[in-house]
């Protein structure tokens, strides 16, 4: 059978099922990457299963997101990280290094093979060629530990380019495209692989620009063959040997195309608060711009640092705007450095900031009241920037240059600059020593845990019978955000689940914790749609502290639902949608599980109302049933690992 690159890389992989679109697949995974938000936690995790080392061919945990040092939590985190990956066999990129996945993509990123890390952009790496997923932090804890990850095996959209990039337009302007054809629903369960004659003119870092920024369409991943370019790119890294060629068979299909002629591209403009809201920049040139941000992941590689240094060499920027540049990693801010960029910034009145996520996630340079600011990043989220009436554009380097120098919105084409063409250097700066390999032997090795670190408590088999009082009833579109709130307060807590357990359901009712850990656990009763919004995980893990034990209600979100099943909490809805109007707060329910199997309602007593009431359990498969069995992933997980050693 003639095969696409995506479908390659993953019948390379595949430990079970087939490559039919849409059947479950569990696939081997090479490599994982860890950020410092959701890595502690993954961490604490994979210590439950009580291994003494990782099982990848690579594991890689990065420090990036919570950089700002106003209290110990923070610092806590980083020694603990460091610390953990010396003795489990992780390699550790110290904080200062640089964001995770831009380092990834330049030090250990690997044509052909499989990557999950526990931070949506996984997919950068893509664009040298792996098939990278984010994933959440229990999955990277399974798959550091051996285990295959699941998942449906996606349907694959092919981007077909054709013609050249012009002046001033760039690989932003490509995803920004794909973004306005397919919008951020249009990806959930596909892989968009990029082919055509058109890729062999975007340099290894563009093409990563591009699949990093795919996953704003909500899409499994991105991929671009591994060829010419590839194996320049990882010679001009010292890497010659990681190359390997992976591209489409000459006859193979895609379940659908999308074509795009980049000669007549031009800038395109996202425009608040969605990634997919594109207009061409000329539709909203004009717009008075109050700051501008260029870095983070999608958009900071030595050619697009210096190509914005070019265009404001001898300039000063506007009047009116703040100018903030935040390197994706430490090579790249060396390099530019060295060949004289750093000069133009600080020449024109950029603010240096440090190489990390920084602004993307409202981590300082956080725009003023209803302020415009244009970024070169990757989401423009209502309030995501730290201040929650700004309007946030996304836009490519020479567009944000451009509305820096003039102080409103510009297309850089419209500059009357010569053409700019900083092309991908034949040798980067190497110098790996951010980068620290784990001991040779772990056990002599000791974690350090300051007191926001806290351990995870192991899960417990489901009793036979479910019993507890209704904790809280709600009503419907309950979000992640309503059962665990993140925030400046919040966040530094996330590897400390007693204490972050303190806070859930704060925006509706703060005695929930206090309740809840009096009555010795119960049920959550809720609406339509519970649990949209982020895939966090501690919205499922806190309760689960709690020891809330079941959810009823009318129907849940899909990442939601999953992260209860992985961490032992019974999802039900109701049979009778009549029934949610029944079932009060306060009422004490039980619920009887020897009869719990696939697809089978089950009966609730509620014994202050006096009434029998049809339930079903929203376990998909027999891994979902034996999860809730064993009382979630955890301790399933070490079963498992136990069979394979
Ligand atoms: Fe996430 Fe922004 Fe950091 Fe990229 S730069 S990893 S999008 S927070």
């Amino acid at each position: 059978m003639a095969m696409n690159v995506t479908q390659k890389i993953i019948a390379a992989h595949l430990v079970s099922g087939t490559l039919e679109a849409g059947s479950p697949i569990a696939i081997r995974i090479d490599q994982t990457l860890t950020q410092d938000a959701t890595g502690t936690m993954a961490y604490l995790q994979f210590e439950a299963l009580g291994l003494p080392r990782v099982r990848t061919e690579l594991s890689v945990s990065y420090v990036d997101h919570n950089m700002l040092q106003s209290g110990f939590e923070n610092a806590d985190d980083h020694r603990f990280l460091q610390s953990f990956a010396a003795k489990y066999g992780v390699h550790f990129s110290r904080p200062g290094n640089g964001i995770c996945h831009q380092v990834h993509l330049e030090r250990f990123s690997r044509p052909g093979g499989t990557l999950l890390g526990s931070d949506s952009h996984t997919p950068t790496s893509g664009g040298a060629g792996m098939l990278a997923i984010g994933a959440g932090g229990l999955d990277i804890a399974l798959a550091m530990g051996g285990l295959s990850f699941n998942l449906n095996m996606p349907q694959v959209v092919g981007v077909k380019l054709t013609g050249r990039l012009q002046p001033f337009v760039s690989a932003k302007d490509i995803i920004l495209e794909v973004l306005r054809h397919k919008t951020v629903k249009g990806g959930v369960g596909k892989v968009f692989e990029y082919f055509g004659s058109g890729v062999a003119h975007l340099s290894v870092p563009e093409r990563a620009t591009i699949t990093n920024m795919g996953a704003e369409l909500g899409a499994t991943t991105s991929v671009f063959p591994s060829d010419a370019v590839t194996r320049r790119y990882l010679a001009a890294q010292g890497r010659d040997a990681s190359w390997s060629e992976w591209v489409a068979d000459a006859d193979a299909g895609y379940d659908e195309v999308l074509e795009i002629d980049l000669d007549q591209l031009e800038p395109l403009i996202a425009c608040p608060h969605s990634p997919d809201n594109v207009r061409t920049v000329r539709e909203v040139a004009g717009m008075p711009v109050a700051q501008v941000a260029i870095g983070s992941c999608t958009n900071s590689s030595y050619t697009d640092l210096m190509t914005v240094a070019s265009m404001l060499k001898g300039k000063v920027v506007a009047d009116g705007v703040s100018l903030g540049v935040s390197p994706g990693s430490r090579q790249v801010m060396e390099m530019v450095t060295r060949d004289g960029g750093l000069l133009d910034f600080i020449g024109a009145g950029s603010r240096i900031l440090e190489s990390a996520c920084g602004p993307c996630i409202g981590m300082g340079f956080a725009p003023p009241t209803e302020g415009v600011s244009v970024r070169s990043f990757n989401r423009n989220f209502y309030g995501r920037s730290g201040t929650k009436n700004a309007a946030v554009y996304l836009a490519s380097p020479e567009t944000c240059a451009a509305c820096a120098l003039t102080g409103v919105i510009t297309d850089p084409r419209d500059l009357g600059l010569a053409p700019i063409h900083v092309p991908v250097p034949e040798r980067f700066l190497v110098d790996d020593r951010m980068v620290l390999a784990p001991a040779a032997e772990g056990s002599p090795v000791d974690i350090i845990r300051g007191p926001n670190i806290a351990k995870l408590p192991t899960g417990q088999a489901a009793p036979a019978n479910l019993q507890g009082e209704v904790l809280i009833r709600l009503g419907d579109d309950i979000t992640t955000d309503h059962i665990m709130p993140a925030g400046a307060k919040v966040l530094p807590l996330r590897s400390n689940l007693p204490a972050i357990s303190e806070f859930v359901f704060h925006m509706v009712d703060e005695t929930f914790p206090t309740r809840a850990k009096a009555a010795g656990g119960g049920f959550i009763v809720a609406g339509h749609n519970y649990g949209q919004g982020s895939s966090r995980e501690h919205a499922a893990l806190a309760p689960r502290y709690l020891g809330v034990r079941g959810v009823l209600v009318q129907s849940f979100a899909r990442i939601h639902l999953a992260n209860l099943i992985n961490f032992g909490i019974l999802p039900l809805t109701f049979v009778d949608a009549a029934d949610y109007a029944k079932v009060q707060a306060g009422d004490q329910l039980s619920l009887d599980l020897k009869g719990l199997a696939l697809g089978q309602a089950l009966t609730l007593r509620d014994a202050t109302q006096g009434l029998d009431i049809p339930v079903m359990p929203q376990l998909a498969s027999a891994r979902d049933l034996e999860l809730i069995l064993k009382g979630g992933a955890l301790s399933w997980a070490s079963e498992q690992l136990e069979k394979v050693s």
